[in-house]
């Protein structure tokens, strides 16, 4: 539909069918025409590639993609939105709403039925209640995706794209890096929104690992980085007995056979050094 991010038309919708916003829903349309093209564009949506979009809303973003991909699913928990994507997408074949929460859903069922020998991506403005679970879930989920192009708020995506081993860098730096290699790709500023929120945003886009680029086990790696910044004000050997639940000697001697100085902090180490530690952790076992 034309002229939809326009925002006479959105509130000409949006009344039509008494549609009132869920603040508990994360519900922030996007008003701004100049950005859903962008984000679209840089998605890598094109023909022949198929797209999860989450969130649809009343389906501005979907409208950019369906015109880019060879097919969108969109996943819409609210089916108040149902009527409204008929509506505002009803000139597309290529697209698929899925009303369901995108938490619950198994999504390497859904590519497999829906883009069977495509090539996937994701591309979201994301409900802001559930950024960091949503994005873990997608990539926890080792979905056969090349990308996941997501809004998120700014000093989420400031987190998540900092580097590994610098004063930015948090658990959810360390875990994402371990999936794959962030990219900060543009702001977008609060007054872009139907309700406006009161942070800006930016658009961020994971582009997929084939492999982690450490080899550790997966479950004690993550344990490690989640006991490391429990308390990142701590050093490590303090935060980690604290976080692991072990006597500092023993850590201490992980950390030295691992190369780790005992007064480092999380923030400064890379994902080698998380790696190193979790290794010498199973040995130990
Ligand atoms: N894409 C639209 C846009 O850019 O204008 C709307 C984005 S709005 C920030 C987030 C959307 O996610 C809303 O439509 C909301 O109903 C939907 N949503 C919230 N929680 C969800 C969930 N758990 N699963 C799927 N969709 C969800």
């Amino acid at each position: 539909m034309n002229r939809l991010s326009d925002i006479g038309t959105i509130r000409e919708i949006l009344t039509r069918h008494g549609f009132t916003f869920s603040k508990a829903l994360g519900q922030n349309f996007l008003i701004n025409p100049s950005v859903c093209p962008r984000m679209a564009q840089e998605s890598g949506a094109g023909s022949g590639v198929g797209v999860i979009e989450i969130g649809p809303g009343i389906g501005v973003l979907t409208n950019e993609l369906c015109q880019l991909a060879g097919k969108v699913v969109a996943v819409e928990l609210d089916k108040r939105l149902l009527p409204v994507l008929d509506e505002t997408l009803a000139e597309y074949d290529n697209v698929k709403i899925v009303n369901d929460d995108v938490l619950r859903l198994d999504l390497n069922q859904l590519i497999a039925e829906e883009f069977p020998d495509m090539e996937v991506v994701v591309c979201a403005n994301l409900p802001y209640y559930i950024t960091s679970p949503v994005i873990m879930k997608l990539l926890e989920d080792r979905l056969p995706v090349k990308a996941i192009t997501v809004m998120v708020q700014k000093e989420a995506a400031q987190r998540i794209c900092a580097e590994v081993g610098s004063r930015m860098s948090g658990a959810v730096t360390v875990s994402v890096n371990y999936y794959a290699k962030p990219e900060m790709l543009f702001g977008v500023s609060a007054g872009s929104f139907m309700p406006a929120p009161k942070v800006d945003s930016a658009v961020i886009r994971l582009n997929v690992l084939p492999e982690p680029p450490v080899q550790t086990d997966e479950a004690l790696f993550f344990e490690v980085v989640k006991a490391a910044f429990s308390q990142r004000r701590k050093v490590i050997a303090n935060s980690l007995s604290a976080g692991l639940h072990r006597p500092k000697d023993e850590i201490t001697g992980v950390l030295t056979k691992a190369g780790i100085p005992l007064n480092a902090r999380a923030e400064a180490l890379k994902l080698e050094d998380f790696a190193a530690i979790a290794n010498c952790l199973e040995e130990e076992a």
